[in-house]
């Protein structure tokens, strides 16, 4: 893509009424704008960096056999008394339509998927399955403060499991609980995330979080220092010991809760009745598990994590781009190579603007595409571009030729 035809451009300051950088370098450089607090829009860089982080959610979700569905924000007032959470859940958005009709803007949809699935399930042999989707939220969040990590809509992967029984529950959380790590450490973040024990409310001992260490977070852990496993506040408080290894000595870190995993037993089967008949031909109950991530707060946290004083630092798998070109008043020759690289399917920004070098240089660390390649007379002279990582400080110059083998 060419940086003269993006029409959104990184601004001069960063702006004064965001208080956590996510949000201050993510508006700064052009990849979201805020609409009003805790609401935002995916502008174009934005919004690559959400896809690519979407599809390594959905390669490593398919992968145990998750069906990707998609349901609707808007959902009947009659599901949410049913299990008691129009009332009982204080961050829900209730809407009205002239009709007087009322309705819910889904802060989870637990209300939606145990009615859908029943429609189609009638037997045990229907079961076990998985579904998930990608979907906005609302909830209504008093300290929107912290820019995409809480947002008032914001969207999530959510993944529902259906089982004929604990056992199969359990097999399948320990499942999700590795899905979950690939998922953490292709996106740049496997030496920050850990998985930590929390509170599986009224229905299991445990639920899981994978909390990512960053000094914003706004949850506290305590990393066991002999299994790596964490312990979150409310666990702190109730135990002494690591849940896992039994360990005592424990690090107290920031975090952010970038995902979820939760055994919902039959907390929402039950009031919706979702049963079948079993091999013996006994009514018996569905188990189910949930599985979240948000995946703004993802893409806020991999900022918080990667950035400097100059800008963002984006790992390559959730780049918005893998290369930036930035042509110094060669663009003949900075079309040449841009066409190759995009030929040779490279994704690449191509900072063709007539403006100072200066200029271009600090907005591409703003950016933070991990490569920065560079063409210009100084470059050519000395036999090719000047190829450097946003990681780095050294730049090289390589042969025009060796390029896509380098970046490759
Ligand atoms: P928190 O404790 O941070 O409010 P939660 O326990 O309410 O999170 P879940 O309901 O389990 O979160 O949602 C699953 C995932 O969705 C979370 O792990 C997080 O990544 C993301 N998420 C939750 N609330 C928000 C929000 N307000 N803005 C952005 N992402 C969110
Ligand atoms: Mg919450």
């Amino acid at each position: 893509m060419k940086q003269s035809k993006l029409f959104t451009k990184v601004q001069k300051n960063i702006p004064k009424d965001e208080v956590s950088i996510n949000a201050q370098l993510l508006i700064q450089a052009g990849f979201i704008d805020k609409e009003m607090a805790g609401v935002y829009s995916l502008l174009p860089l934005g919004l690559r960096v959400v896809n690519r982080i979407e599809n390594i959610i959905r390669e490593e979700v398919n992968a145990i056999g998750g069906q990707e569905i998609f349901m609707p924000a808007l959902q009947p007032k009659e599901n949410w008394e049913k299990t008691g959470r129009w009332n009982s859940m204080d961050d829900l958005y209730k809407v009205e339509d002239s009709s007087g009709k009322k309705m819910a803007l889904g802060p989870t949809h637990e209300e939606v998927v145990v009615p859908l699935v029943q429609k189609f399930v009638n037997s045990y042999k229907d079961f076990p399955f998985a579904a998930y989707q990608f979907q906005n939220k609302f909830r209504m969040e008093l300290r929107a403060k912290s820019g995409i990590l809480r947002g008032r809509e914001f969207m999530m992967k959510d993944l529902y499991s259906f089982h004929l029984d604990e056992k199969d529950l359990d097999e399948y959380y320990e499942k999700s609980k590795d899905t979950y790590f690939k998922i953490f450490e292709r996106c740049g973040l496997k030496d920050q995330t850990y998985m930590t024990f929390a509170s599986g409310g009224s229905f299991s001992k445990y639920s899981h979080e994978f909390q990512t260490v960053t000094p914003a977070g706004e949850d506290t852990i305590h990393i066991c220092q002999k299994c790596r496993l964490a312990i979150n506040k409310e666990i702190k408080s109730e135990t002494e010991k690591c849940p896992e290894c039994g360990g005592t000595d424990f690090k107290e870190e920031k975090a952010i809760e970038v995902g979820n995993i939760f055994k919902l037993m039959n907390k929402y089967s039950k009031p919706f009745g979702l049963a079948v008949q079993n091999e013996k031909g006994e009514n018996q109950e569905i188990v189910m598990g949930c599985y979240g991530i948000g995946l703004g707060r993802l893409m806020g946290t991999i900022v918080e994590v990667y950035h400097d004083e100059k800008g963002m630092i984006w790992p390559e798998a959730v780049a918005p781009f893998k290369v930036h070109l930035i042509s110094l008043g060669q663009n003949e020759k900075a079309q040449e190579i841009y066409d190759a690289l995009s030929k040779d399917g490279i994704e690449v920004l191509f900072d063709d603007r007539d403006i100072s070098a200066g200029a271009k240089f600090a907005e591409s660390d703003i950016i933070g595409i991990p490569n920065r390649v560079v063409v210009s007379e100084k470059s050519l002279a000395a036999g090719g571009v000047e190829i450097k990582k946003r990681s780095e400080k050294e730049s090289e110059v390589i042969k025009i030729q060796d390029l896509i083998d380098r970046l490759k």
